[in-house]
């Protein structure tokens, strides 16, 4: 079969590797549908950060089941299936806490020794707590709701999170900081799920904006750094804002956060922190800020955002904005990384 693979910074190839095999009872050999590339794989694209030379690559995935293991209970061969981008048995402690991502029996797809989503085919180890198959299987799935489930294994979930980590609920007005795709996925998940009435999203970028504004924004803020602080302040009276979705995971993301936060505020990061390894504690301190952050237990989410999407209610498939096949994958990583795609849809 083949996947991508990483071959140092700016280099992505599709290869031919080892079909997947069944190594422990417990695990799926998953025949991937459709799989993406993630703003976070851009980091060892960039450069920015160290990955394994060669490694798999990817981590968002669904497809058909085609092989389990003995031990398997809830799956079998042909469901439709959607995988959060962590493994996890889904019974430990941490798992019963809605902490997937900590689970002790987990891992992460494209993790050194482990298959990547951005293949033909997964194994899926830890099957039973980590895939969720979607009723009615392949057959009964539009291709716009295959769509709104690939974003549910990643950016749909990973920005509801940031918005239930900023503590928005019915009526809430909420700043969202990021406009890639987790941080419209936290506009659309404060307005769709969580019932936020108003939500500010911070944005220079046209299609971005226009996507946002679907997505639910009543506000589309330009402005950068101060003048954006300053912009926040001047729509709430000054006060600031008691709810702060931070989805980028900069410094300069952070002092926005921090700057416009309104005093006892709530900040959900969900913005993976590679180039913000210090946060200043003494304005949150002053300003009683509460801090949440974490990286966004998917499998946690996935059984509700299915059901949303099979109704209807739900659809972040319009993220999605460039596809391609699996064989042209390095041209979707230079589109995301130039910012020409919001996210990168592989069949
Ligand atoms: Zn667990």
């Amino acid at each position: 079969m083949r996947a991508a693979i990483y071959r140092g910074a700016g280099h992505v190839t599709v290869e031919e590797v080892s079909d997947p095999l069944i190594t422990a009872p417990t695990d799926a050999v998953v025949r991937v549908l459709r799989s993406c590339i993630c703003g976070s794989d851009l980091w060892a694209y960039r450069g920015v950060i160290q990955r394994a030379v060669p490694s798999r690559l990817g981590h968002e995935f669904l497809g058909t089941v085609e092989a389990v293991g003995s031990e398997v209970r809830t799956l079998k061969p042909g469901d439709l299936v959607v995988a959060p981008f962590q493994w996890s048995d889904n019974t430990c402690p941490a798992c019963r806490d809605g902490l997937q991502t900590s689970c002790v029996n987990g891992g992460t797809f494209g993790a050194p020794g482990t298959d990547g989503g951005q293949g033909e085919a997964v194994r899926v180890p830890q099957a039973d707590g980590t895939l969720v198959a979607v009723p009615g299987g392949a057959e009964s799935v539009s291709e716009a709701a295959l769509r709104a489930l690939l974003a549910t294994t990643d950016v749909a979930a990973t920005g509801l999170h940031g918005a239930v980590l900023a503590e928005v609920g019915e009526g809430a007005t909420v700043g969202v900081i990021g406009d890639g795709a987790v941080g419209l996925c936290a506009v659309l998940g404060a307005r769709a799920i969580l019932g936020a009435e108003r939500v500010l999203l911070f944005s220079r970028n046209p299609e971005r904006q226009a996507l946002g504004r679907r997505f639910g924004a009543t506000d589309v803020i330009p402005e950068r750094g101060e003048a954006a602080i300053a912009t926040a302040r001047d729509l709430t009276a000054g006060l600031g804002l008691r709810h702060i979705v931070e989805a980028v995971g900069t410094e300069a993301s952070w002092e926005m956060a921090l700057g416009m936060a309104r005093d006892g505020g709530t900040i959900g990061a969900v913005g993976v922190p590679h180039t913000a390894p210090t946060l200043p504690l003494f304005p949150p301190f002053v300003h009683h800020l509460r801090i949440h952050v974490g990286v966004a237990p998917v499998r946690h989410y996935l059984p509700q955002l299915i059901t949303r999407v099979l109704e209807g209610t739900y659809d972040a498939g319009p993220v999605f904005d460039l596809e391609m096949p699996l064989q042209d994958v390095a041209l979707g990583y230079a589109a995301m990384s130039e910012r020409r795609a919001i996210k990168v849809m592989l069949s």
